[in-house]
């Protein structure tokens, strides 16, 4: 079995040449100028004539970047640009306004505001071109940086930080909504002598494997993170515990089965906890964390290479051995 690791991007995947712009501005002839130019550039050009449809489109659409002319009926651009601004959904979108006008003071309130930019009509369209380029490649680069803050950068997998974000938002829906939700704390067995034995990159292989194996075996929804060393954790939401135990079953058997390039003749195991409700249990996030290290702690204690299951509600255990 081969084992590279694709460098991922989880969710929410950033892709430079899926590029949209949304131009909101009252004048026809803008759009047919800039869709045309714009699009050229190999830039999707989307159109709003107003205000409203425009904050509306940005919240629909999500453009990597709006160009916004300032004056405008009914809605001006000032407007538009505190309401896009205002909103969670749309704060992150790039803006530059353009003006018909040159005022200094309205370069003060646009970049006070939030612009990322300010253009005076009438422009040379190269120029736009230009600086519609480099307000993409910023934000392209932005973005890639916190979503790396975010990132295991041996595995690809989600770093602890961010399990830690999603696992508490993760306990909340549950309480609120009485979804199920289960959560797997996984350890490879004996890894320590992996590396004293092997050496540190053969060491670094197994868990590239293993954040390789959890992330084919595990669902779309799920979120799978490097908690620590060779510790793994899962968050399996909409996922009661027996259904997360046929889960990380799945894992445990394939990561077992793996012949190593480097070891072929030593195979590596897993075990794992798992603490899971169908919906009923009101939890403590940090308490969730504790029963399932209890089950890990078990299935080590049971001879390793298992998974040790419990259920929130009533505490039925269903600890699977091989
Ligand atoms: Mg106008």
């Amino acid at each position: 079995m081969e084992m590279r690791v694709p460098m991922k991007v989880p969710e929410g995947a950033i892709d430079e040449q899926s590029s949209v712009a949304l131009l909101i501005d009252d004048s026809p002839t803008m759009h047919k100028l800039l869709s045309l130019r714009l699009r050229s550039e190999g830039l999707e050009v989307l159109s709003a004539l107003s205000g409203a449809d425009g904050v509306r489109e940005a919240q629909e659409k999500q453009p990597s970047v709006v160009l916004l002319d300032i004056d405008m009926p009914g809605m001006d651009g000032f407007e538009v640009l505190r309401l896009l601004k205002d909103d969670e959904s749309t704060l992150h979108i790039p803006v530059i306004m353009l003006s018909g006008l040159f005022k200094a003071q309205d370069k003060v309130t646009a970049f006070d505001l939030g612009a990322v930019d300010f253009i005076t009509k009438p422009f040379d369209v190269t120029e736009l071109r230009v600086r519609v380029r480099s307000v993409l490649r910023i934000n392209y680069l932005m973005r890639m940086l916190s979503q790396q803050a975010n990132i295991d950068g041996l595995t690809g997998l989600y770093n602890r930080a961010h399990f830690n974000q999603r696992w508490a938002e993760a306990v909340a829906g549950v309480e609120r909504h009485k979804r199920p939700l289960s959560l797997a704390m996984m350890d490879l067995d004996h890894f320590k002598s992996v590396n004293d034995t092997y050496g540190h990159p053969a060491g670094d292989s197994v868990i590239q494997g293993m954040a390789k194996i959890v992330r084919r075996e595990c669902r779309e929804t799920d979120i799978a993170c490097r908690y620590g060393g060779e510790e793994f954790v899962l968050v399996m939401p909409e996922t009661g515990p027996e259904d997360a135990a046929a889960v990380c079953e799945r894992i445990r058997q394939a990561f077992g089965e793996v012949v190593w390039p480097k070891h072929p003749e030593r195979s590596i195991t897993c075990s794992m906890g798992i603490v899971g409700t169908d919906g009923a249990a009101v939890v403590e996030a940090s308490d969730w964390l504790e029963l399932a290290d209890r089950n890990l702690y078990r299935a080590k204690k049971e001879g390793r290479n298992r998974v040790v299951t419990s259920s929130l509600e009533g505490g039925v255990k269903l600890a699977q051995a091989s």
